[in-house]
């Protein structure tokens, strides 16, 4: 029988009816009837996903919640894009603080039901199986499993399971009983942490081999804030035992967490040098099949697909390995998985090679041979070799093919150089530096004739210090090249003396959080050379020696006049992203309030993703750099959105590169956010606007929506799939806005696939109701069928 109470009556979120119909639920919620008044239900139309059923605005209203990942994160399937979160608790708790979708209608009447289960919460209360499982106490947790104890894997308040304690607190009999009990292994607490991370975290290495050997634990399994696996945990931490066992079970050496760092960098700043002893010592198994087995030379995709689905018996996990048609020297992974082709292409990063940002490996054959032994976010794991139907050319096989050149025995990494990647071999690579020989259209910044002062339109911009074009350098300077000008910044002097700069520095993705933020230091930054002219300033290349004595490589981006006003507005940028973090956006490490002023941020080391289109286009492949930088930028705008800013100016030159697989959304000197309840801004202040990444509605009435973000989102689509076009040619800004009001938008780019232009033309729909949103922008990216982004690339 139902009953409610409110809210702060009810402790243990009982509030859950099982699998009951919408019709049954809805009479629950009448019987109570009030505003406000809740259930939440499992889906019966569909399976694995939940039905919140409340009184919103007078009637009952049935939404669903999705259950978004592998384990228990949730979203709400609202109209407006909605937070996710980890555990059912946490998103009723948020919808017990925030309206429901469009409603105004807040949650505070819980029928009363069942306890939420286990395993979809966040948070639970502490149980006896936790406590004594934290007070090592053999004999009750014994007691408990044998009387049939169901809770098993109820989570405490830190979300954490009977098994993460036993595996953090080392206690090893109880683990082994839990495990035999069916304890789940892969169970994240609220750091998103498994058992394994923590028993490595806490130097517990007979758990670390009991949780890999019984509990058949997943090396692999990455945390879901840090991206780290198990061997980050121990490298980090300096456990040397946990980090051989993790080796010895195949864990290979050098995976990489969502800020790119493989445990070898963890260990080097945590000063661990036996950790970095054993790391470098560490050679890979011998593969476990030779390339010739399943390697078919140069192919194309076509064919490697009807290769795979002609396979006898198409089975799940026929894979081979091929020579893309398409790009010079660029091996790709053809994979057969519930008879779809999956393909892959290998990228390479200095001597190393890696799909999709996974683990790094020295050769082709290791990187194959780690996706035969486990699955790490493929959609299968490979099963079996498909070899080509003739011997293919010796001359196109890898030259490390152990069959052919080893005798099947390894060597050791440090005395056999494997692979070089196919890339090295190629002659035609050198980049054309000239920005003026590739395009006729030449895309400034920001072009004068695209910028009106927002209090007269129709006034042409008077000279604007943006209008000058500063290339980024050609080469990203080396350390070694960094010179120290600190006069030109008026630093007096520095605590950083130059000797310091020939070292290893960590790059901002890798440091602690609780570093950042903070006012800088003006002693403890040298800087370098100029890297892009802003409006207020230039941004120039630096090292900030941080607090803990990490040399972090970082941008400055400084203010030449800095009077009041202008100072105003240049630290209102840093304003805002004081209040960001998250991958795909370039993040603040400080501000200088000076003299001089200025900005600390990350440094993006390949600079602005137009420059890149324009300088690198041959290295750049439209299925998936393109895709991948897209779903990147539109996941970054989602994350922008949740926090109720406005960005006002996304294009292509604002958009900077960690890496080829890496892109961050940059200049927040527009951004402006929403107020409460809000969901638009109407500008009030003159300044230069960027007309041509604008919606109609933001030039004709000066109002920024998250949807006027979106039409600029497709402007910058276009920039990337034309390499860097200017968009609209040389018409003026104010011609622009006379096409957009007759209905004409820009013309389908040459290399663009059909869907990509469809979707740039929903982003300028008229009606910004009808233009996508970020969310469905970054799921059509991220799950483009030809190339499959696996993760961490997404988190
Ligand atoms: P503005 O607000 O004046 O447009 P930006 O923030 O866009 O200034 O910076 C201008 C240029 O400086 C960029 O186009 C880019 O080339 C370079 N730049 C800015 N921030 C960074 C960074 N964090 N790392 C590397 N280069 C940067
Ligand atoms: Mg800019």
């Amino acid at each position: 029988m139902a009953s409610s109470t409110s809210r702060s009556e009810v402790d243990d979120d009982r509030y859950f009816f099982g699998k009951i119909s919408s019709e049954e639920a809805t009479g629950i919620l009448l019987k109570e009837g009030g505003e406000g008044t809740f259930l939440v239900r499992e889906s019966s139309s569909s399976a694995g996903n939940y039905v919140l059923s409340l009184i919103a605005e007078g009637l009952p209203l049935h939404i669903l919640i999705r259950k978004y990942k592998e384990d228990a994160f949730f979203e709400l399937v609202i109209e407006d894009i909605a937070p996710l979160f980890h555990g059912l608790d946490s998103l009723i708790n948020y919808y017990c603080q925030n309206p429901v979708g469009n409603s105004t209608t807040i949650l505070n009447r819980p029928c009363m039901g069942e306890q939420l289960p286990s395993k979809v919460r966040l948070h639970g209360s502490s149980s006896l199986l936790h406590r004594s499982t934290s007070q090592g106490n053999v004999n009750i947790v014994c007691e408990l499993l044998k009387s049939g104890y169901k809770k098993l894997d109820e989570k405490n308040n830190n979300g954490q399971t009977a098994l993460h304690i036993a595996s953090m607190k080392g206690y090893a009999e109880i683990t082994k009983m839990l495990i035999q009990a069916s304890a789940i292994v892969e169970i994240r607490d609220e750091e998103g942490m498994v058992p394994l991370h923590l028993a490595c975290r806490h130097n517990r290495p007979a758990i670390v081999q009991l949780l890999l050997n019984n509990g058949r634990a997943e090396i692999q399994s990455r945390a879901t804030k840090t991206g780290n696996v198990a061997l980050h945990e121990a490298a980090e931490h300096g456990h040397v035992d946990c980090v051989r066992i993790l080796l010895s079970h195949g864990s290979p050496s050098r995976p990489r967490n969502t800020h790119i760092e493989t445990p070898a960098s963890l260990a080097r700043k945590g000063g661990h040098h036996h950790v970095l002893n054993v790391l470098g010592a560490h050679q890979p198994p011998v593969p476990r099949y030779s390339l010739r087995n399943f390697f078919h030379g140069k192919i194309n995709r076509y064919e490697a697909e009807k290769i795979l689905l002609g396979c006898p018996g198409k089975k799940s996990g026929h894979f081979m390995l091929r020579l893309s048609q398409r790009v010079q020297g660029m091996y790709v992974l053809s994979l057969l998985c519930e008879d779809k082709v999956f393909n892959y292409e290998i990228a390479k990063e200095g001597d190393l090679l890696h799909i999709d940002g996974g683990p790094v490996f020295e050769s082709v054959q290791h990187l194959i041979d780690h996706y035969v032994r486990f699955l790490d976010g493929m959609p299968c794991q490979l099963l079996y070799p498909v070899p080509p139907s003739s011997p293919c050319s010796l001359d196109l096989l890898p030259s490390q093919d152990y069959s052919r050149c080893n005798d099947g025995k390894t060597n050791s990494l440090e005395t056999s150089p494997l692979l070089s990647s196919p890339r090295c071999q190629d002659s035609k690579t050198s980049p054309s530096n000239s920005l003026s020989s590739r395009k006729v259209n030449k895309p400034d910044i920001i072009v004068t004739d695209d910028l009106i002062d927002l209090h007269s339109p129709a006034s042409r911009p008077q000279n604007s210090s943006q209008s000058s074009v500063s290339p980024l350098p050609s080469k990203v300077p080396s350390r070694d090249n960094l010179r120290l000008d600190l006069k030109s910044l008026s630093i007096s002097n520095t605590s950083v003396d130059s000797t310091a700069l020939s070292g290893n520095s960590p790059t901002m993705d890798g440091n602690r959080t609780d570093e950042i933020f903070g006012e800088i230091d003006i002693n403890r930054l040298s800087v370098g050379d100029l890297l892009g002219n802003g409006e207020f300033g230039s941004v120039l290349r630096g090292i900030w020696l941080s607090p803990s004595g990490d040399q972090i490589d970082v941008a400055i981006k400084t203010l030449h006049n800095d009077d009041k006003v202008n100072k105003k507005n240049f630290l209102k940028e840093a304003e805002v992203m004081m209040n960001l973090n998250h991958l795909y956006i370039v993040k603040l490490v400080g501000v200088c309030h000076g003299p001089p002023v200025a900005m600390v941020q990350e440094l993006m080391v390949m600079g602005s993703m137009l420059d890149y289109l324009l300088v690198h286009s041959d290295q750049i492949s439209v299925d998936f750099h393109l895709s991948l930088w897209a779903a990147q930028i539109a996941e970054g705008m989602m994350y922008l959105e949740q926090k109720h800013f406005v960005h006002r100016d996304l294009a292509a030159r604002n958009i900077l590169l960690s890496s080829l697989t890496l892109v961050k959304i940059s200049d927040f000197g527009l951004t402006r956010a929403l107020g409460v309840n809000k969901d638009y801004y109407v500008a009030s202040e003159g300044g230069k606007w960027p007309l041509k990444w604008y919606s109609p509605e933001s030039i004709n009435y000066g109002t920024f929506t998250h949807s006027s973000d979106v039409w600029s989102y497709g402007i910058t689509l276009w920039e990337m799939y034309t390499f860097g076009d200017q968009p609209y040619g040389d018409l003026s800004g104010h011609e622009v806005v006379e096409s957009l009001e007759k209905d004409e938008r820009l013309p389908q780019p040459e290399n663009c696939p059909d869907g990509v232009y469809k979707l740039m033309l929903r982003c300028w729909s008229y009606h910004p109701k009808k233009r996508p949103l970020f969310r469905e922008l970054a799921s059509i990216f991220r799950t483009k069928p030809e190339y499959v982004n696996i993760k961490p690339y997404f988190k």
